[in-house]
């Protein structure tokens, strides 16, 4: 493997994540990580948490009070969100368009849902009517808004105009920090997002949000202790500063480093900033197009934070992204399912989300593909 040159000097192996996730930390969030550590119960540790908070409900557009980060990468926070509406029997109508739809069912399922799976190709955005009139009166609609399998974007707004008297179950783990997300505006009941996508925070929280009335439907006694969300409530969302119980011992340094990447998002502007990933990806797809290749997710709902390509015909997939690594230090992802080989995941969250990163890609690839 060839190091670069400071590499050599520091040992430190620095890698270009541009792939469906983990994604380069905020510079902010890595130097929270390097504090002295605070104790989860400390007041000044509370404070962080408050604002950390509170900065959550600025990217996800709501004003819950139960908006708080689980102490998990993103997909315990999809298995908070079944596990605590959903009880045996319960009827769960899921939107499937890629990998994370199918995830949902299966979460469902184990809580003893009776699932109501409507499937749309991937590639596709998810049809909101055909989802809303799959069952007559289901207790959950579950959707993905930002499908990092396929980069695909659905319209969560319509959905929730749709809903009528069922909970709105949104994963906005990849859109979260990248996209518009206006929680409250398009009704969105429970929501969970993960932190290493376009957060810019290393992989290990679940930013989580329930409205007041889902958290009336729950389920009080869910099968998760881990993850109850009553119990939780006593620690955080509910409580505020020294009235804090203790429930586990928060992944303070964590947590800190998400408070200084939302520090740093709500500074620059969190319309700047899905402006910054609109034009990143914008740049990316049309370089992408230039050169020859064909883009994968349906024109009209491409993800800007992450763009699926076609593989040339002819060329090896998984040699363009070894060589990628080894030359560049630049990892993108490979497709899902039976688009394994045959399609690339580029993504340009949080940090990334430039045009100068759009370039540097669209430059490396090119070189890639005519080595390979
Ligand atoms: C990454 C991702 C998840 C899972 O998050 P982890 O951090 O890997 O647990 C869930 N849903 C979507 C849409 C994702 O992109």
């Amino acid at each position: 493997m060839t190091l670069t040159r400071a590499e050599r000097t520091t040992g430190v192996l620095e890698r270009r994540l541009f792939g469906p996730g983990p994604s380069n930390p905020y510079p902010e969030a890595t130097e929270a990580l390097a504090r002295p550590l605070l104790g989860h119960l400390d007041p000044a540790f509370l404070e962080i948490m408050d604002r950390a908070c509170e900065g959550l409900r600025q990217v996800w557009g709501t004003a819950n009070r139960r908006t708080l980060p689980l102490s998990a990468t993103g997909s315990a926070g999809m298995e908070a969100a079944f596990v605590n509406t959903v009880a045996e029997g319960d009827v769960v109508v899921v939107a499937v368009n890629g990998l994370f739809g199918e995830r949902m069912c299966d979460v469902a399922a184990r809580c003893g849902a009776e699932v109501v799976r409507v499937d749309f190709p991937y590639g596709q955005p998810v049809d909101p009517q055909r989802v809303a009139e799959a069952h007559p009166a289901p207790k959950v609609i579950a959707a993905v808004h930002a499908e990092t399998s396929t980069g695909v974007r659905s319209d969560i707004a319509a959905l929730g105009e749709l809903k009528g008297d069922a909970l709105l179950l949104v994963d906005a783990v990849t859109s979260i920090g990248g996209s518009e997300l206006r929680a409250d505006d398009w009704g969105v009941d429970i929501g969970y997002a993960g932190t290493q996508k376009c957060l810019g925070v290393a992989p290990g929280l679940a930013p989580f949000t329930i409205s007041d009335e889902a958290f009336d439907r729950r389920v009080p006694h869910p099968r998760s202790w881990y993850l109850d969300l009553g119990m939780l409530g006593g620690y955080v969302g509910e409580a505020q500063g020294r009235a804090r119980t203790y429930h586990h011992t928060a992944p303070t340094a964590m947590i800190a480093s998400l408070d200084a990447a939302l520090e740093r998002i709500l500074d620059e502007g969190l319309e700047a900033v899905r402006d910054r990933h609109r034009r990143a990806g914008e740049t990316l797809q049309a370089g992408l197009q230039e050169m020859g290749l064909e883009l994968f997710a349906a024109e009209g709902a491409r993800l800007p934070q992450l763009t699926t390509v076609k593989v040339p015909e002819g060329v090896d997939s998984a040699r363009v992204r070894a060589h990628l690594l080894e030359h560049f230090s630049l990892e993108i992802g490979a497709g899902v399912k039976e688009h394994a080989s045959s399609v690339w995941r580029i993504g340009l969250m949080g940090p990334n989300a430039t045009e100068e990163s759009a370039a540097f890609v669209l430059d490396a690839l090119g070189r890639a593909i005519r080595e390979a």
